[in-house]
């Protein structure tokens, strides 16, 4: 082995063979067996073609080497499998020289192998490296060109410019927008094409920003070339990167608008002809609704005077009829003011504070006797937890309850009728208040239930109806009831009754008031019988007077009554007072309040009567007998509390409350001032002065404003009667011109009589300094109430 070549092979990891002239081997590097296919067979001395089958068929070519006709030849990329001490397969080349044999003096050959694994591997790597990178490339390409048609066919216009503005991209649907080739349109300034200063102002300061997210909205009218005069497209501009990464590109995208704007506009115009159409209808329905008010406030005011002369029977019954058809009709009139106002959105409740208790039991009241009449029960359930005191529209509360126990009334025969208020859910500030209106009346089929709140539904709609009515009460109840976040609702059998509800949330009142006289404990630990056949009465009752810790028991007829009292004595279980319905079948009040007073032991025994307002005959009578003093039914509970106190002789002190509630708002009583009355119609003024008479008053009259300015000057009257449309001067400036003239110095109080009856005609007056609101038509009972809470 020749050193020289070892060191110079060495370093490149080559080995070597040399071969005699006939192929044998007769020198070989030691690791020049891992070249070879059968590795034992690298010995001195054999045929190298049996360890390297390679070079068979070579013989010539090595011939040709060895007589010196060929330099050298190179078997290039020759490889050997994998092998129990190599894991992966072997290339090389060898490179075959002649070579001198110093010793012999003639040429043999040399083989160099070159181990060119690592070579061909990388070259191998570089291959499969270069295919991937040929197929992402022609993935991209395909992407790049679905994107390209995207951008191209896409239906929106699309445009790219530089930072600066200049287009340099658009998109076929541009072209076809604007009417110009994408030649003409590269290379020109946006602003050419989409001249909206704010947009390209606003798409620069974004741009100087840094903004790059930002995305901007304009639409802007476009001249393009296609005949069409003005263009309206919407576009949005948002900035990217451009491709070389070192500014920013602008993409705008444009969708044409005309026809959607047009579209737009005709819908606006539309609206605003609706909305007038409505503005008119609601102007329309005041109006008349005014129109309508003066001559009824004539109507009802003279038949109201013509009730109190001397009219024979048949005359009576005639005015009668008048009355009835005229309150029929204004009900009427303010059914339809109130569902027009409603159903164009107008209606405003008002959130002010009031007594909830007492609005119910005022309702009750009012529409006892009609009741009663009928020989119906009323009966006020008022549960101890409802509160007294709530925020929210008094006004309009009233008118839901009237109007279902109306109904109630009108569809019950026989029975009774039930009001209740139970509280059925509380929140931080709110009370969620049901209200309940059972009566024992016809009832409504389940079918007929559905249509019940929906306007001019009834459930008889025949012309030969047995009941009167315009089916609008329920929808105006509905409505309100949702006005006020509320619902409503109704469980019906026929021939049973109905249950109309509708529960409302009310808010508390934030100031604390002190408490109530109801509230005080005077009557704690009294005992109270109470007598009534009717069995709802007599625990509304008991539930009321419990809350004043007073010690009930209940009867429900008078031998009853009789029994229980005889063993009160026995047991030294002494009643202090005893309530005893008038009208009860078998014993009535009257004869069983006699019986117990004929009982000496029973003589001091306080006794009240239930009674009702249309048995004020016998009521009186019975006051002057056996019955220390009585109560109305329904029962309101402050007259209840104070009836007890007063048949037990406690020493009343009226509250400061009570005091503060009917203490007028400003004068001191003068009964024989004079009221000045502003009324142009002269009708009006006719019933106005009758009835001012009628209760005492004197009337000095005015027809106008400036009238009521001259007759001002001469006489300082304390109160006047203001009409609001009134010739030359209304009742509006007339009474800012009062105001003006007597600033601090005087306040005349000025009470709006009008027929304007809308929420905003009040609010009108209040704000030109009127005290107070009556609406036309006026009653005797309306006035009066008016004129004495003003000190008259
Ligand atoms: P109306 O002015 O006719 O009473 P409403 O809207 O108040 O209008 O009532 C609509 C209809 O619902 C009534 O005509 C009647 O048929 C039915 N109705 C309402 N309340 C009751 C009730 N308590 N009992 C039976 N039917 C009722």
């Amino acid at each position: 082995m020749r050193p020289l070549l070892r060191k110079l092979l060495a370093p490149r990891h080559m080995e070597y063979l040399i071969l005699d002239r006939n192929l044998n081997i007769q020198e070989l590097s030691i690791g020049v067996d891992r070249f070879a296919e059968n590795i034992d067979d690298v010995v001195d001395g054999n045929d190298v073609r049996v360890s390297f089958p390679e070079l068979i068929g070579l013989e010539e070519v090595l011939d040709n080497i060895l007589q010196g006709y060929r330099n050298s030849f190179e078997l290039k990329g020759l490889t050997r499998a994998v092998r129990a001490n190599r894991s992966k397969p072997l290339y090389f080349d060898v490179n075959i020289m002649s070579d001198e044999d110093p010793e012999r003096n003639q040429e043999r050959l040399l083989l160099l192998f070159e181990d060119v694994t690592e070579r061909m591997e990388l070259e191998q790597n570089l291959v499969q490296r270069g295919n991937e990178a040929s197929l992402l490339l022609s993935a991209l390409n395909s992407t790049h060109d679905y994107l390209d048609k995207i951008v191209t066919f896409m239906a929106d216009a699309l445009l790219v410019t530089t930072a600066d503005g200049t287009i340099k991209t658009v998109n076929h649907a541009t072209q076809a927008l604007f009417g110009y080739s994408e030649a003409e349109l590269i290379g020109q300034h946006i602003s050419s094409i989409i001249p909206s200063q704010d947009l390209w102002e606003r798409v620069q300061h974004a741009y100087v920003l840094g903004q790059t997210d930002l995305i901007l909205n304009a639409e802007v009218n476009c001249p393009t070339q296609m005949g069409k005069a003005q263009t309206t497209i919407a576009f949005s501009c948002s900035a990217i990167n451009s491709v070389d990464l070192h500014s920013h590109d602008f993409v705008y995208i444009g969708r044409d608008i005309t026809e959607l704007k047009q579209v737009e506009d005709k819908l606006k115009s539309a609206r605003a002809i609706a909305e007038s159409a409505s503005q008119s209808k609601s102007l329309f329905l005041a109006n008349m609704s005014h129109e309508i008010r003066t001559p009824m406030n004539a109507v009802l005011g003279m038949t109201e005077l013509l009730l109190d002369t001397s009219l024979s029977d048949e005359q009576r019954d005639f005015v009668d009829s008048i009355r009835f058809s005229g309150d029929a009709l204004l009900n009427l009139i303010n059914e339809i003011l109130d569902l027009s106002k409603l159903e164009a959105g107008e209606m405003q409740l008002e959130s002010l504070e009031f007594d909830l208790r007492n609005c119910a039991e005022e309702v009750a009241d009012l529409l006892a006797p009609q009741a009663q009449t009928k020989g119906l029960e009323i009966v006020n359930s008022i549960e101890r937890n409802v509160p007294n005191r709530v925020l929210g529209d008094r006004n309009r509360i009233r008118q839901i309850i009237t109007n279902l126990m109306g109904n109630a009334i009108k569809f019950t025969s026989t029975g009774e009728v039930n009001l209740r208020l139970e509280v059925i859910s509380r929140s931080k500030n709110a009370d969620t208040i049901l209200f309940s209106i059972i009566d024992t009346g016809i009832g409504i089929s389940p079918d007929q239930q559905k249509k019940l709140f929906l306007p001019f539904s009834q459930v008889d709609a025949s012309t030969t109806r047995q009941y009167g009515g315009t089916g609008l009460g329920l929808a105006i109840c509905k409505q309100i009831v949702g006005l006020m976040q509320g619902e409503i609702g109704v469980d019906s059998n026929v021939g049973r009754g109905s249950i109309f509800w509708f529960s409302v949330p009310f808010e508390r009142p934030c100031d604390l008031l002190p408490p109530e006289r109801l509230n005080s404990n005077s009557l704690a630990g009294k005992r109270l019988l109470v007598v009534d056949d009717n069995a709802n009465s007599r625990s509304a009752i008991c539930q009321l007077v419990s809350s004043w810790y007073i010690q009930v028991d209940m009867v429900s007829g008078g031998t009853e009554a009789i029994a229980v009292l005889q063993s009160s004595l026995s047991e030294q279980r002494l009643y202090d007072v005893v309530a005893i319905d008038l009208d009860m079948p078998g014993i009535d009040g009257l004869t069983l309040g006699q019986q117990i007073k004929s009982c000496t032991e029973f003589a001091e025994l306080p006794l009240i009567l239930l009674t009702t307002v249309n048995q004020m005959d016998v009521t009186r009578k019975a006051m002057g007998t056996y019955f220390a003093e009585y109560v109305f039914k329904p029962v309101r509970s402050a007259r209840l509390f104070e009836v007890i106190e007063k048949a037990l002789g406690i020493n009343q002190v009226t509250s400061a409350l009570e005091q503060a509630m009917t203490t007028p708002k400003s004068l001191s009583p003068k009964s024989t001032s004079q009221i000045l009355l502003a009324e142009d119609n002269p009708t009006n003024q006719k019933v106005a002065v009758r009835l001012l008479e009628k209760l005492g008053y004197s009337v000095k009259v005015a027809a106008n404003g400036q009238e009521v300015l001259e007759q001002l000057d001469r006489n300082p009257y304390d109160l006047i009667l203001m009409d609001c449309q009134m010739p030359l001067l209304d009742g509006y400036a007339t009474t800012q011109e009062i105001r003006r003239r007597q600033g601090d110095r005087r306040h005349t109080v000025i009470i709006a009589m009008t027929a304007n009856a809308m929420k905003e005609d009040r609010d009108k007056c209040i704000a030109a300094g009127m005290d107070d609101y009556v609406s036309k038509p006026i009653s005797k009972d309306q006035i009066q109430a008016v004129l004495q809470q003003w000190g008259k």
